[in-house]
């Protein structure tokens, strides 16, 4: 077919073409571990929706956006992780290396403020 599930990394982990550590998934949303971990606990959480990134979010996308925050804890609560950090990169300069918007979620361990 035509469409970013052919060229987007995170659109083929969330067809299952690239297998992923798939920690959950609902109709809109997919969280799988990353694949170079910064903590003992790390994953990402995806909208199914292909959306470029922070900056690409639209008014329509606001309850999509609140469910990744809100799943995010459900997780790591799962894992017995009660503390965490939600990171989203907007932009190279800062980080993003994939242009499908996603939340990191890190814990396990002691992190210092601000990031480097
Ligand atoms: P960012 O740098 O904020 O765009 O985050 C992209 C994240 O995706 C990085 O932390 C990578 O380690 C992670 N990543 C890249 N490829 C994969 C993959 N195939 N499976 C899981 N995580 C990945």
């Amino acid at each position: 077919g035509t469409g970013m599930s052919d060229t987007c990394l995170f659109c083929k982990i969330i067809k299952g073409d690239i297998p992923s550590g798939k920690l959950y998934e609902d109709d809109d949303i997919f969280a799988f571990r990353d694949i170079a971990p910064q903590a003992p606990l790390h994953f990402l959480i995806v909208p199914k929706k292909h959306i470029s990134g922070p900056s690409g979010v639209t008014p329509g996308d606001e309850q999509l956006i609140g469910k990744m925050i809100r799943m995010a804890g459900e997780i790591a609560g799962k894992a017995g992780i009660g503390h965490y950090r939600l990171v989203f990169n907007n932009g190279e300069g800062v980080g993003q290396s994939v242009f499908h918007i996603h939340m990191h979620v890190l814990g396990g361990r002691s992190m210092g403020w601000p990031p480097g």
